[in-house]
């Protein structure tokens, strides 16, 4: 997708501040964070939304799951607690038409 702002990060074409990487998955920060701790755990491939995936994408979401605890740990709040929100379509608030889950936390410890 040439024009989706997470595509372009996938490809390096934008920068973000990446924090984890893998064949499949990247995690990196929300520019505009709406918690003391924010990233968004974002499949490599092009999915719009949750509307989207397919059974194929199963293995993925696992993964994708993994990958969030994995990121909570890493940024400090598995212990304290922390949400996960996907927003999908314009109804759910999703801005940017490539699924993510935001990792929200850090607001107690
Ligand atoms: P949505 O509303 O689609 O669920 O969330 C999109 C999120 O992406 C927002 O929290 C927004 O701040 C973040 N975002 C939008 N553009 C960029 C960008 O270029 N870089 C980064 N790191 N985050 C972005
Ligand atoms: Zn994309």
């Amino acid at each position: 997708m040439d024009q989706c702002i997470f595509c372009k990060i996938v490809n390096k074409e934008i920068p973000a501040d990446m924090i984890f990487e893998n064949e499949k998955i990247i995690v990196f920060r929300d520019i505009n964070p709406k918690a003391p701790v924010h990233f968004l755990v974002v499949p490599k491939k092009h999915i719009s939304s949750l509307n989207e995936i397919e059974k194929e994408d199963k293995e993925l979401f696992g993964e994708i799951f993994f990958v969030v605890k994995e990121t909570a740990k890493k940024v400090g709040v598995f212990e304290s607690g922390y949400k996960t929100v996907i927003n999908v379509g314009k109804g759910g608030g999703q801005e940017v038409p490539h699924l993510h889950i935001h990792l929200l936390g850090g607001w107690k410890n």
